[in-house]
């Protein structure tokens, strides 16, 4: 985005925005996970960063097939918001010194990477659909949908154990 001129102008323009945008964040955690993965101690929850790391790959796929059927050259734009979360999830997890505590966490912390790639495709869906692009929708329905089981793993196996661990 300029700073002397207003780039967009159309919910065309916004959508594309909002595509670059997802595509730094994905290209972000893409190179945090690796660090989540060797900070986890329970083995479901190692497995499950591995998984969703293959996953995350096949989102940057997607993100690039869309720019490309949009007609638009695939590129990323600073997004704040997703370095502010992987940020302040290193802060914690360096805090944290109890293995079981510090599962805990990693979980929270991707629970709130999950959501915001969650919020950014509910988004992207509605703007596609409202441009006449439900190909461009479809596609990144498929990103939305593996985020979403994502985030209920996660959640069950924080209930299920590692809440619990942590606890004790
Ligand atoms: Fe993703
Ligand atoms: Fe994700």
């Amino acid at each position: 985005m300029g700073f002397f001129s207003k780039d967009i102008k159309s919910l065309d323009d916004l959508f594309v925005h909002t595509l670059r945008d997802i595509y730094y964040a994905e290209q972000q955690i893409e190179k945090a996970l690796p660090k989540m993965i060797e900070k986890a101690t329970d083995p479901q929850l190692k497995a499950g960063f591995q998984e969703h790391l293959t996953q995350t790959k096949g989102h940057i796929a997607r993100v690039e097939k869309v720019f490309e059927m949009h007609g638009v050259k695939a590129k990323g734009v600073d997004c704040p918001a997703i370095d502010g979360i992987l940020k302040e999830a290193d802060e914690v997890s360096g805090d944290i010194a109890d293995k079981q505590v510090l599962d805990a966490a990693l979980i929270a912390s991707a629970q709130a990477v999950e959501h915001y790639e969650m919020t950014r495709y509910g988004t992207l869906i509605a703007w596609a659909k409202q441009l006449g692009r439900s190909d461009c929708a479809s596609v990144l329905m498929e990103n939305l949908k593996e985020e979403e089981a994502t985030d209920k793993k996660l959640s069950q196996l924080a209930e299920s154990k590692v809440n619990l661990k942590a606890a004790e």
